[in-house]
């Protein structure tokens, strides 16, 4: 299996920490609105990927975190916490807010059949883990203080740069608009910051009370969860700059590794050449997708037809087609349950085709073509074989294709018997037994209709 690493820029070979085993960490959301489907552009990308590995045989551990606390309102430590500025907006404690939103943000999940992650963990449990990883970098001579609190001193790590490849100079442009004249670095940032009084969580620690910088959780629970060394690291592309930059830094101040092998970036959804994003004002949630007619899992369809590192255009035309092409499929999948099985060999060439394509940096749109090669097939031969391979490629692609399928009751073998009999009557046109037939298939309590795609049968109504 190959696989694209952000850090060495390059697609190679995938090579686990452990025979057999994937450790993922995923960065979740932070619960202090409802997630929008760029954000979850980002966890479809993430639940493929544990379902690929999954598929290909290894054992996946896939570890999410809630930010609850600390995430300010830029991605630098200044402005206010993003829980705390939403908890005084809707007249809620921080904590109110974050349950509210995390258990929206998991319903929505679950509507695009994003399993859930074998552990999720939130910020404000984990406070002691937090504080032991900055002692940690503390006692490596990584930190120093300032009024603010406990700053990561950037300048004592010299790879600090390599994950974003920016020049320190392009990169605190970029990061910050005040130049705090404390800091050693201008892309020095707080681990733990004490000189908010006013902010709400507060933890007692060694360098006063407080509460953590937003990167430190990610570091300490994946550490925590996964280990010192674990293999892919997964995130949105804005995640580089800042979030992953320091969680990397913090990782190697408290361990003198390189902790996470891999990370893993997906490209943004873009609204006519825009990103999707609160501050551009294009926000699309899940529910709003489905007051305009459009299925949580026809979103997911769609996710599926660009690479994971590519640009997602979201429009009411590629929403549309994805609705289209996920109807063709369980329209397939009705039509096949009355088919007979035939040859089970014959989908052989287009599993392969399928498995490579999600061995080959997760190519789900080359996987889909793999899916859509086994229908034409499968029309032609009308052999139920087609419908089994399209349930193996749904463990992958996570469209609850049997679910939907299965909204029509399962149809008898005897009665799946018939209905193929009857079209051999009919393909050598002798109508009378065609006729017998029908009337046989509607004494057992069904009715078939003949379709362009051939024939489909239901319970009689
Ligand atoms: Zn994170």
């Amino acid at each position: 299996m190959k696989l694209y690493n952000t850090l060495t820029r390059q697609k190679d070979e995938f090579v686990p920490v452990e025979p057999g085993k994937v450790g993922i960490y995923t960065c979740g959301p932070t619960v202090y609105m409802f997630a929008h489907v760029g954000n979850f552009r980002a966890y479809v990308f993430s639940d493929t990927l544990r379902r690929v590995m999954d598929y290909l045989g290894y054992q996946v551990k896939h570890v999410m975190n809630v930010t609850d606390v600390g995430h300010l309102t830029s991605d630098e430590d200044t402005g206010e916490d993003k829980l705390e500025k939403g908890a005084r907006q809707e007249g809620k404690t921080p904590q109110e807010i974050a349950r509210f939103y995390e258990k929206v943000f998991f319903d929505d999940a679950a509507r695009l059949n994003i399993l859930t992650p074998h552990i999720v963990c939130r910020a404000t449990d984990h406070i002691p883990d937090m504080i032991e990883l900055v002692r940690r970098i503390e006692a490596n001579g990584f930190a120093y203080r300032t009024s603010v609190g406990l700053i990561f001193d950037t300048g004592k790590y010299p790879e600090y740069a390599a994950l974003s490849r920016l020049n320190l100079a392009e990169q605190q442009a970029g990061a910050r608009t005040t130049v705090d004249p404390e800091r050693r670095n201008p892309s020095d940032f707080a681990l733990w910051i004490t000189n908010q009084p006013k902010h709400l969580m507060q933890w007692d620690s060694p360098w006063g009370r407080g509460f953590p910088g937003w990167h430190l959780e990610c570091s300490a629970m994946s550490i925590k969860y996964l280990g010192e060394r674990f293999d892919i690291h997964t995130g949105g592309i804005d995640h580089v700059p800042v979030h992953h930059t320091n969680e990397r830094a913090q990782n190697f101040a408290a361990t003198g590794k390189e902790v996470v092998v891999r990370w893993m970036h997906n490209a943004f959804l873009v609204i006519n050449d825009t990103r999707m994003g609160k501050s551009e004002g294009n926000l699309v949630t899940i529910s709003e997708l489905e007051k305009l007619g459009v299925a949580p899992l026809d979103f997911r369809y769609l996710c599926h037809t660009a690479l994971y590192r590519m640009p997602l255009s979201y429009t009411a035309e590629s929403l549309k087609s994805a609705r289209n092409s996920l109807r063709g499929l369980v329209d397939f999948g009705r039509n096949a349950q009355v088919w007979p099985v035939k040859d089970p060999a014959w989908t052989e060439p287009f599993q392969r085709e399928f498995k490579e394509a999600v061995a080959d940096d997760l190519n789900i749109p080359q996987a889909l073509a793999a899916a859509w090669n086994i229908v034409r097939e499968g029309n032609q031969r009308q052999d139920r074989t087609a419908w089994a391979a399209l349930l193996d490629f749904d463990r992958v692609l996570g469209l609850g294709l049997e679910r939907l399928v299965g909204a029509t009751p399962g149809i008898p073998d005897q009665v799946a018997e018939l209905v193929a009999a009857r079209e051999a009557a009919r393909k050598s046109k002798d109508w009378a037994e065609s006729d017998r037939l029908r009337d046989r298939i509607g004494e057992l309590g069904f009715v078939v209709e003949d379709t362009p795609q051939g024939a489909r049968v239901k319970p009689r109504p």
